[in-house]
Protein backbone atom coordinates (compact mmCIF):
# COMPACT_ATOMS: atom_id res chain seq x y z
CA UNK A 1 0.00 0.00 0.00
CA UNK A 2 1.11 3.04 -1.09
CA UNK A 3 1.24 6.32 1.54
CA UNK A 4 0.85 9.83 0.19
CA UNK A 5 3.27 12.81 1.61
CA UNK A 6 1.94 16.34 1.04
CA UNK A 7 4.61 19.51 1.54
CA UNK A 8 3.24 22.39 2.84
CA UNK A 9 6.67 24.54 2.66
CA UNK A 10 5.26 28.09 4.22
CA UNK A 11 6.52 29.15 7.56
CA UNK A 12 5.49 32.01 9.47
CA UNK A 13 8.78 32.89 11.09
CA UNK A 14 11.84 31.05 9.79
CA UNK A 15 13.43 29.84 13.00
CA UNK A 16 16.97 29.79 13.33
CA UNK A 17 18.34 25.99 13.42
CA UNK A 18 15.79 25.15 10.72
CA UNK A 19 17.75 24.63 7.14
CA UNK A 20 14.61 22.92 5.78
CA UNK A 21 12.89 24.40 2.58
CA UNK A 22 10.09 26.73 3.83
CA UNK A 23 8.91 30.66 2.19
CA UNK A 24 7.31 33.14 3.84
CA UNK A 25 3.42 32.54 4.39
CA UNK A 26 0.83 34.62 1.49
CA UNK A 27 -2.46 33.98 1.18
CA UNK A 28 -2.45 34.16 -2.58
CA UNK A 29 0.25 31.76 -3.33
CA UNK A 30 -1.63 29.21 -0.59
CA UNK A 31 -4.18 29.39 -2.73
CA UNK A 32 -2.52 28.47 -5.60
CA UNK A 33 -0.22 25.88 -4.28
CA UNK A 34 -3.18 23.53 -2.63
CA UNK A 35 -5.22 24.12 -5.96
CA UNK A 36 -1.41 22.69 -7.57
CA UNK A 37 -1.83 20.25 -4.92
CA UNK A 38 -5.55 18.26 -5.89
CA UNK A 39 -4.29 18.93 -10.10
CA UNK A 40 -1.22 16.41 -9.17
CA UNK A 41 -2.97 14.62 -6.68
CA UNK A 42 -5.29 13.44 -9.80
CA UNK A 43 -2.49 13.43 -12.45
CA UNK A 44 -0.64 10.88 -10.67
CA UNK A 45 -3.58 8.65 -11.07
CA UNK A 46 -2.28 6.01 -8.34
CA UNK A 47 -3.34 2.82 -9.03
CA UNK A 48 -2.19 1.19 -5.92
CA UNK A 49 -4.43 1.43 -2.39
CA UNK A 50 -3.22 4.50 -0.27
CA UNK A 51 -3.76 3.77 3.60
CA UNK A 52 -1.91 6.80 4.70
CA UNK A 53 -2.07 10.64 4.32
CA UNK A 54 0.70 13.25 5.54
CA UNK A 55 0.96 16.63 6.08
CA UNK A 56 4.25 17.65 6.36
CA UNK A 57 6.22 20.89 6.35
CA UNK A 58 6.87 23.84 7.05
CA UNK A 59 3.91 24.64 8.68
CA UNK A 60 0.69 22.75 7.26
CA UNK A 61 -1.56 24.20 9.68
CA UNK A 62 -0.76 28.10 8.11
CA UNK A 63 -3.52 26.58 5.50
CA UNK A 64 -6.92 26.66 6.92
CA UNK A 65 -9.18 24.55 7.51
CA UNK A 66 -11.11 24.42 4.09
CA UNK A 67 -7.85 23.77 2.22
CA UNK A 68 -6.98 20.59 4.25
CA UNK A 69 -10.66 19.92 3.65
CA UNK A 70 -10.20 20.33 0.21
CA UNK A 71 -7.46 18.30 -0.30
CA UNK A 72 -8.37 15.13 1.79
CA UNK A 73 -11.90 15.41 -0.64
CA UNK A 74 -9.52 15.21 -3.60
CA UNK A 75 -7.46 12.08 -1.73
CA UNK A 76 -11.38 10.62 -2.08
CA UNK A 77 -11.85 11.47 -5.31
CA UNK A 78 -8.93 10.50 -6.60
CA UNK A 79 -7.17 8.05 -4.81
CA UNK A 80 -8.26 4.20 -3.61
CA UNK A 81 -8.20 5.23 -0.20
CA UNK A 82 -7.92 2.39 2.77
CA UNK A 83 -8.79 3.22 6.23
CA UNK A 84 -6.57 5.82 6.53
CA UNK A 85 -4.17 6.90 8.96
CA UNK A 86 -4.14 10.88 8.40
CA UNK A 87 -1.21 12.65 9.90
CA UNK A 88 -0.78 16.43 10.87
CA UNK A 89 2.14 18.25 11.23
CA UNK A 90 0.85 21.09 13.96
CA UNK A 91 2.98 23.90 15.72
CA UNK A 92 1.60 25.01 19.27
CA UNK A 93 0.53 28.62 18.25
CA UNK A 94 -2.14 30.88 17.99
CA UNK A 95 -5.60 29.15 16.78
CA UNK A 96 -5.91 25.91 18.23
CA UNK A 97 -10.04 24.71 19.31
CA UNK A 98 -11.56 25.65 16.08
CA UNK A 99 -9.31 24.59 13.93
CA UNK A 100 -7.97 21.13 15.57
CA UNK A 101 -12.07 20.21 15.54
CA UNK A 102 -12.05 21.11 12.11
CA UNK A 103 -9.51 19.59 10.68
CA UNK A 104 -10.20 16.30 12.95
CA UNK A 105 -14.11 16.74 11.29
CA UNK A 106 -12.12 16.57 7.71
CA UNK A 107 -10.62 13.68 8.88
CA UNK A 108 -7.49 13.89 9.98
CA UNK A 109 -6.65 11.50 13.11
CA UNK A 110 -3.57 11.60 14.27
CA UNK A 111 -1.47 14.81 14.74
CA UNK A 112 2.32 15.33 15.14
CA UNK A 113 2.71 18.58 17.70
CA UNK A 114 5.82 20.57 17.38
CA UNK A 115 6.48 20.95 21.14
CA UNK A 116 10.35 20.77 20.96
CA UNK A 117 10.68 21.24 24.43
CA UNK A 118 8.70 22.16 27.85
CA UNK A 119 11.09 24.54 29.32
CA UNK A 120 10.58 28.04 28.85
CA UNK A 121 14.30 29.18 28.10
CA UNK A 122 15.17 26.19 26.02
CA UNK A 123 12.43 27.26 23.54
CA UNK A 124 13.39 30.49 23.72
CA UNK A 125 16.80 30.03 22.93
CA UNK A 126 15.57 27.65 20.15
CA UNK A 127 13.72 30.91 18.85
CA UNK A 128 10.41 29.26 19.08
CA UNK A 129 7.35 31.52 19.46
CA UNK A 130 5.81 29.34 21.65
CA UNK A 131 5.60 28.87 25.25
CA UNK A 132 5.78 25.56 27.57
CA UNK A 133 1.81 26.55 28.28
CA UNK A 134 1.21 26.89 24.70
CA UNK A 135 2.42 23.31 24.05
CA UNK A 136 0.41 21.77 27.20
CA UNK A 137 -3.06 23.46 25.94
CA UNK A 138 -2.31 22.82 22.43
CA UNK A 139 -2.39 18.73 23.41
CA UNK A 140 -4.77 18.72 25.80
CA UNK A 141 -7.51 20.33 23.15
CA UNK A 142 -6.42 18.45 20.67
CA UNK A 143 -7.44 15.09 23.07
CA UNK A 144 -10.65 17.11 23.48
CA UNK A 145 -11.44 17.38 20.42
CA UNK A 146 -11.42 13.68 19.67
CA UNK A 147 -7.48 13.54 18.28
CA UNK A 148 -6.81 10.01 20.23
CA UNK A 149 -2.92 9.69 18.49
CA UNK A 150 -1.05 12.55 19.06
CA UNK A 151 2.56 12.41 18.52
CA UNK A 152 4.75 15.25 20.13
CA UNK A 153 8.22 15.86 18.85
CA UNK A 154 11.67 16.81 20.97
CA UNK A 155 14.42 17.86 20.49
CA UNK A 156 17.65 16.52 22.04
CA UNK A 157 20.92 17.80 23.29
CA UNK A 158 19.86 21.34 22.85
CA UNK A 159 22.60 24.08 23.93
CA UNK A 160 22.91 23.99 27.65
CA UNK A 161 20.27 21.38 28.23
CA UNK A 162 21.17 19.18 31.65
CA UNK A 163 19.96 15.55 32.70
CA UNK A 164 17.48 17.87 35.15
CA UNK A 165 16.16 19.81 32.39
CA UNK A 166 15.16 17.13 30.20
CA UNK A 167 14.32 15.32 33.19
CA UNK A 168 11.68 18.08 34.04
CA UNK A 169 10.83 17.81 30.17
CA UNK A 170 10.33 14.51 29.68
CA UNK A 171 7.86 14.01 33.23
CA UNK A 172 5.78 17.10 31.45
CA UNK A 173 5.56 14.92 28.08
CA UNK A 174 4.50 11.83 29.39
CA UNK A 175 1.62 12.93 31.82
CA UNK A 176 0.08 14.29 28.44
CA UNK A 177 -2.64 12.16 26.58
CA UNK A 178 0.09 11.23 24.21
CA UNK A 179 0.70 8.23 22.01
CA UNK A 180 3.95 8.93 20.21
CA UNK A 181 7.03 10.45 20.22
CA UNK A 182 9.72 12.15 17.84
CA UNK A 183 13.03 12.84 19.25
CA UNK A 184 15.35 14.54 17.01
CA UNK A 185 19.32 15.69 18.08
CA UNK A 186 19.91 19.14 17.32
CA UNK A 187 21.87 19.53 13.96
CA UNK A 188 24.01 22.99 13.72
CA UNK A 189 23.06 23.15 10.06
CA UNK A 190 25.44 25.30 8.04
CA UNK A 191 23.73 28.30 6.77
CA UNK A 192 21.68 28.52 9.46
CA UNK A 193 21.84 31.85 11.69
CA UNK A 194 22.39 28.89 14.90
CA UNK A 195 26.34 28.23 12.96
CA UNK A 196 27.30 31.74 13.21
CA UNK A 197 26.20 32.21 16.50
CA UNK A 198 29.61 31.84 18.40
CA UNK A 199 28.15 32.39 22.14
CA UNK A 200 25.33 29.45 21.45
CA UNK A 201 27.95 27.30 19.42
CA UNK A 202 30.33 27.50 23.03
CA UNK A 203 27.07 26.42 24.69
CA UNK A 204 26.41 23.06 22.70
CA UNK A 205 26.94 19.88 24.05
CA UNK A 206 30.03 17.58 23.17
CA UNK A 207 28.92 13.87 21.54
CA UNK A 208 29.37 12.15 24.81
CA UNK A 209 26.48 14.43 26.65
CA UNK A 210 24.48 14.33 23.62
CA UNK A 211 24.56 10.42 23.69
CA UNK A 212 23.86 10.61 27.40
CA UNK A 213 20.47 13.12 26.87
CA UNK A 214 19.31 10.33 23.83
CA UNK A 215 19.98 7.52 26.02
CA UNK A 216 18.11 9.04 29.18
CA UNK A 217 15.13 9.61 26.86
CA UNK A 218 15.21 6.20 25.67
CA UNK A 219 15.11 4.83 29.41
CA UNK A 220 12.48 7.20 30.05
CA UNK A 221 10.00 6.54 27.74
CA UNK A 222 10.38 2.52 28.10
CA UNK A 223 9.82 3.16 31.49
CA UNK A 224 6.51 5.35 31.04
CA UNK A 225 5.59 2.61 28.30
CA UNK A 226 6.61 4.56 25.17
CA UNK A 227 8.63 2.20 23.36
CA UNK A 228 11.62 2.53 21.11
CA UNK A 229 10.81 1.39 17.29
CA UNK A 230 13.38 3.25 15.13
CA UNK A 231 16.52 5.67 15.95
CA UNK A 232 14.26 9.08 16.70
CA UNK A 233 10.65 7.24 17.26
CA UNK A 234 8.70 6.30 20.37
CA UNK A 235 5.31 4.55 20.57
CA UNK A 236 2.78 3.41 23.11
CA UNK A 237 2.09 -0.06 21.53
CA UNK A 238 0.18 -0.23 18.22
CA UNK A 239 0.53 3.39 17.82
CA UNK A 240 3.92 2.79 15.60
CA UNK A 241 3.42 5.85 12.82
CA UNK A 242 2.05 3.42 9.75
CA UNK A 243 3.32 6.50 7.39
CA UNK A 244 7.17 6.97 8.65
CA UNK A 245 7.52 3.26 9.08
CA UNK A 246 6.75 2.59 5.03
CA UNK A 247 10.45 5.05 4.70
CA UNK A 248 12.78 2.82 6.33
CA UNK A 249 10.49 -0.53 5.31
CA UNK A 250 11.33 0.74 1.95
CA UNK A 251 7.33 0.44 0.96
CA UNK A 252 6.53 3.73 -1.79
CA UNK A 253 5.19 6.74 -0.84
CA UNK A 254 4.61 9.82 -3.22
CA UNK A 255 5.75 13.17 -1.92
CA UNK A 256 3.62 15.90 -3.56
CA UNK A 257 4.68 19.73 -3.50
CA UNK A 258 7.38 21.64 -3.92
CA UNK A 259 10.58 20.08 -2.34
CA UNK A 260 8.78 16.84 -1.25
CA UNK A 261 10.78 13.70 -1.68
CA UNK A 262 9.50 10.19 -3.31
CA UNK A 263 10.28 6.33 -3.77
CA UNK A 264 7.47 5.62 -6.13
CA UNK A 265 7.05 2.98 -9.34
CA UNK A 266 10.77 2.13 -9.30
CA UNK A 267 12.08 5.59 -8.98
CA UNK A 268 13.74 7.75 -6.26
CA UNK A 269 12.77 11.43 -6.98
CA UNK A 270 12.18 15.20 -5.61
CA UNK A 271 10.27 18.17 -6.63
CA UNK A 272 12.26 21.14 -6.91
CA UNK A 273 12.05 23.46 -3.80
CA UNK A 274 11.14 26.34 -6.21
CA UNK A 275 6.97 27.35 -5.00
CA UNK A 276 6.35 29.33 -8.45
CA UNK A 277 6.81 26.33 -10.50
CA UNK A 278 5.01 23.78 -8.32
CA UNK A 279 2.19 26.20 -8.57
CA UNK A 280 2.39 27.10 -12.44
CA UNK A 281 3.51 24.13 -13.83
CA UNK A 282 0.64 21.60 -14.90
CA UNK A 283 2.28 17.81 -13.36
CA UNK A 284 5.12 18.28 -10.59
CA UNK A 285 8.48 18.18 -11.89
CA UNK A 286 10.62 15.20 -11.01
CA UNK A 287 14.30 15.14 -10.45
CA UNK A 288 15.39 11.52 -10.59
CA UNK A 289 18.11 10.14 -8.01
CA UNK A 290 17.92 6.84 -8.30
CA UNK A 291 16.20 4.37 -10.71
CA UNK A 292 17.22 1.20 -8.82
CA UNK A 293 16.21 2.39 -5.27
CA UNK A 294 16.33 -0.42 -2.27
CA UNK A 295 19.31 -1.89 -3.46
CA UNK A 296 20.75 -3.77 -0.68
CA UNK A 297 23.05 -1.30 1.08
CA UNK A 298 19.72 1.18 1.09
CA UNK A 299 17.92 -1.61 2.68
CA UNK A 300 20.60 -1.89 5.43
CA UNK A 301 20.92 1.41 6.07
CA UNK A 302 17.18 2.29 6.41
CA UNK A 303 16.33 -1.32 8.27
CA UNK A 304 18.85 -0.70 10.50
CA UNK A 305 17.63 2.71 11.73
CA UNK A 306 14.21 0.54 12.90
CA UNK A 307 14.17 -2.02 16.28
CA UNK A 308 13.70 -4.79 14.12
CA UNK A 309 16.43 -4.40 12.02
CA UNK A 310 17.50 -6.37 9.19
CA UNK A 311 18.40 -9.94 8.02
CA UNK A 312 21.61 -11.04 8.87
CA UNK A 313 22.31 -12.44 5.64
CA UNK A 314 21.81 -9.21 3.97
CA UNK A 315 24.44 -7.40 5.86
CA UNK A 316 27.33 -9.73 6.03
CA UNK A 317 29.83 -7.99 7.32
CA UNK A 318 33.18 -9.15 9.45
CA UNK A 319 32.35 -6.04 11.71
CA UNK A 320 29.29 -7.64 13.18
CA UNK A 321 30.99 -9.79 16.39
CA UNK A 322 32.81 -6.71 16.65
CA UNK A 323 30.10 -4.12 17.54
CA UNK A 324 28.19 -6.89 19.26
CA UNK A 325 30.90 -7.23 21.68
CA UNK A 326 30.47 -3.98 21.93
CA UNK A 327 26.80 -3.90 23.24
CA UNK A 328 26.00 -1.99 19.92
CA UNK A 329 24.24 -4.48 17.84
CA UNK A 330 22.23 -8.02 18.32
CA UNK A 331 21.00 -10.45 16.76
CA UNK A 332 17.50 -11.63 17.73
CA UNK A 333 15.55 -15.13 17.61
CA UNK A 334 14.73 -14.40 14.39
CA UNK A 335 17.88 -13.87 12.63
CA UNK A 336 17.86 -10.20 12.09
CA UNK A 337 20.41 -7.82 13.45
CA UNK A 338 19.20 -4.82 15.07
CA UNK A 339 20.87 -1.72 16.35
CA UNK A 340 20.48 -1.09 20.63
CA UNK A 341 19.65 2.08 22.49
CA UNK A 342 23.86 2.48 22.40
CA UNK A 343 24.24 1.41 18.89
CA UNK A 344 21.81 3.67 17.84
CA UNK A 345 23.46 6.85 20.06
CA UNK A 346 25.98 6.40 17.39
CA UNK A 347 23.97 4.96 14.39
CA UNK A 348 26.09 7.10 11.79
CA UNK A 349 29.20 5.44 12.68
CA UNK A 350 28.39 1.91 13.04
CA UNK A 351 26.00 1.42 9.95
CA UNK A 352 28.44 3.15 7.54
CA UNK A 353 31.10 0.75 8.66
CA UNK A 354 29.08 -2.12 8.14
CA UNK A 355 28.49 -1.11 4.72
S1 LIG B 1 11.48 24.27 12.27
FE1 LIG B 1 9.46 24.03 11.32
S2 LIG B 1 8.38 25.95 11.81
FE2 LIG B 1 10.58 26.35 12.15
S3 LIG B 1 11.29 27.20 10.20
FE3 LIG B 1 11.67 24.99 10.13
S4 LIG B 1 9.90 24.12 9.12
FE4 LIG B 1 9.33 26.22 9.78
Amino acid sequence: MTGIYIHVPFCAKKCPYCAFFSEQYGRKTVDNYVKAVIRNLQLYQVNDTVDTIYFGGGTPSLLTAGQISDILEACSKYLHLYQPEITFEFNPTGKRNTYLHDIHSAGVNRLSIGTQSFSDSQLKLLGRTHSVNDGIRTVETAFQVGFNNISCDLMLALPEQSELILHETLETLVKLPITHVSAYLLQIEEGTPFSQNQDLLARCLDDDQSADRYLQTVHFLEDAGIHQYEVSSFAKKGFESRHNLKYWKCVDYLGIGAGAHSCYMGKRFYVPEDVSQFCDGEHQTEIILSENPYDREERIMLGLRTVEGVPAELVKSQKIPLFQKAGYLRIGENGNISLTAEGFAVSNAVISAMI
